[in-house]
């Protein structure tokens, strides 16, 4: 497999980051997860959208234009010969001196990373996951504002690691206030009287480019979507839930602290909404091969 690093595609084990790197030091730097189906790539113009958005609020100056990445990407596909692959796209602060100054590294590192995507097992889907809410809160966003897509998963990553004592499939995290934000590493629906709601971002969630994808998507199934908050008690009452994210696509949620959501099995827009989303992963996407 060979790598992207800093214009080269060079192979996976000369593919190596100085331990001077400040996106190591720090977790000083920006990422995407990307996915192509079928030798297209899924919504690469929003995910390199949210890049930049994310490099500018953290006030890192990517050395190359949206079109040189985005060639760069389709470059690293072409050489893996991939059609089906997960895309980890990274740009660190680059490399300084032991300080956490930022001016002090005058060169991003950047790399691109693709790979076989690793599925979840099929029974997931079928099943439906069981999940927990969490007791680490989402960052503030006055704090590090979690529409940011940075390196720094610490925050989730606490989160991870009490899913993994329960023994769960994910948690579900909310801010300080006890409104629902979002998975670890994905977006949270409801589905409430045959409509769907999602919380808005401000509420601590990263932007999904599957939610809005699935937003778009409730809207010309002729589903009512609303982005609003709602609190761990009206997550309990729902009627379905699910989980939405590049590499899980749309994902049932059926059980949250041990309780059943509806009925407890994966609900019936749900369902439809994943069936469409696969349908719009397979049709649309930016081609890899000419
Ligand atoms: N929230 C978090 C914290 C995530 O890491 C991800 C995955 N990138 C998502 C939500 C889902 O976003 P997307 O649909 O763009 O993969």
């Amino acid at each position: 497999m060979l790598i992207y690093f800093n214009g080269e595609l060079i192979p996976k084990e000369e593919a190596k980051v100085s331990v001077y790197d400040h996106g190591l030091l720090y977790g000083d730097g920006v990422f995407e997860g990307i996915r192509s189906y079928n030798g297209k790539v899924f919504r690469l113009a929003q995910h390199l959208n949210r890049l930049y958005n994310s490099a500018l609020a953290i006030a890192l100056k990517i050395p190359l234009s949206r079109e040189g990445m985005r060639e760069a990407v389709l470059k690293t596909l072409r050489a893996n010969k991939l059609r089906n692959a997960y895309i980890r796209l990274v740009v660190t602060r680059g490399i300084g001196d032991l300080g956490l100054d930022p001016r002090k590294c005058p060169k991003p590192t950047i790399f691109i990373i693709t790979d076989k995507i690793k599925l979840y097992p099929e029974e997931f889907y079928e099943n439906g996951l069981e999940v927990i809410v969490t007791k680490t809160k989402r960052n503030i966003k006055e704090a590090l504002n979690p529409e940011i897509k940075s390196l720094n998963y610490l925050n989730n990553i606490l989160a991870r690691i009490e899913v993994n004592r329960a023994g769960m499939a994910e948690g579900i995290m909310t801010n300080v206030e006890g409104y629902v934000a979002e998975a670890t590493a994905d977006n949270i629906f409801i589905v409430r009287d045959k409509e769907v709601i999602t919380p808005p971002t401000e509420m601590g969630a990263l932007r999904g480019i599957t939610r809005d994808a699935v937003l778009e998507i409730a809207g010309t199934l002729g589903i009512k979507a609303h982005e609003l908050p709602f609190t761990v008690k009206e997550l309990y009452g729902a009627d379905e839930c699910f989980l939405t994210g590049t590499a899980a696509e749309v994902i049932p949620a059926v059980k949250v602290d041990g309780k059943n959501i509806g009925d407890g099995k994966p609900g019936e827009i749900t369902l439809k909404l994943r069936e469409e989303f696969r349908r719009l992963t397979q049709r649309e996407g930016t081609p890899v091969y000419k």
